[in-house]
């Protein structure tokens, strides 16, 4: 009777490889990285139109209440929200708090996951099965993107050109900025009818 041969996993081969030293810097142990699953946000990215339609709601919500905000003051409140937003979105898609969001643009697969962190469609070194060059064991955020991009309402969005990474918004709220901007764009559109109507 033949034995049962013992399953070489992708960590074992990793950890195999991985040069011996007694150093061993905090969170970029070759182990871990490939023991992560990425099943939240790949669950995210296969229900993306629910999620699209959902941030759509959502951010109607945060646009209503931006008179509470302006009361308030949009940099008192930054704290707090920031707080809730990274922690619902590092859930959801393993945001990394970029502060300029494009997950209703990339199938709801966030590009700042990607090693290289390209906001513009994958590199050339997307493996044959589909995952990341640099993480073997990660799907290609790009390729996902593409999947997730095609169950969405806008999914063609994907086809934008997105501007560089602006590091200076890191860590800043995407959702009270976008709602600044959105009040900001109503009350101009809003002045602009009112000049025309009175003229
Ligand atoms: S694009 Fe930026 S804000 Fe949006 S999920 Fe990714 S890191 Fe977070």
């Amino acid at each position: 009777m033949s034995e049962k041969q013992p399953t070489v996993t992708q960590a074992t081969l990793v950890k195999k490889a991985a040069p011996k030293s007694d150093y061993k810097p905090a969170d970029v142990s070759p182990q871990r990285r490939v023991q992560r699953t990425f099943a939240v946000r790949l669950w995210s990215i296969r229900h993306s139109r629910l999620l699209e339609w959902f941030y759509s709601r959502f951010a109607d919500v945060f646009l209503l209440l931006h008179p509470l905000w302006k009361g308030i003051g949009y940099g008192r409140v930054e704290a707090p929200v920031k707080f809730v937003e990274k922690r619902v979105k590092g859930f959801m898609f393993d945001c990394r708090m970029c502060g300029q969001c494009i997950l209703s643009s990339t199938g709801m697969s966030c590009p700042m996951n990607c090693p290289k962190q390209l906001r513009n469609g994958p590199c050339g070194g997307v493996r044959a099965n589909g995952n990341c060059e640099v993480e073997p064991d990660m799907p290609c955020v790009w390729v996902k993107a593409w999947e997730g991009s095609r169950n969405m309402v806008h999914g063609d969005n994907i086809l934008k050109v997105q501007k560089p990474v602006d590091q200076s918004l890191r860590e800043t709220s995407a959702w009270l900025r976008v709602t600044a901007q959105a009040a900001a764009a109503r009350e101009t559109s809003n002045n602009q009818q009112n000049t025309g109507a009175s003229a």
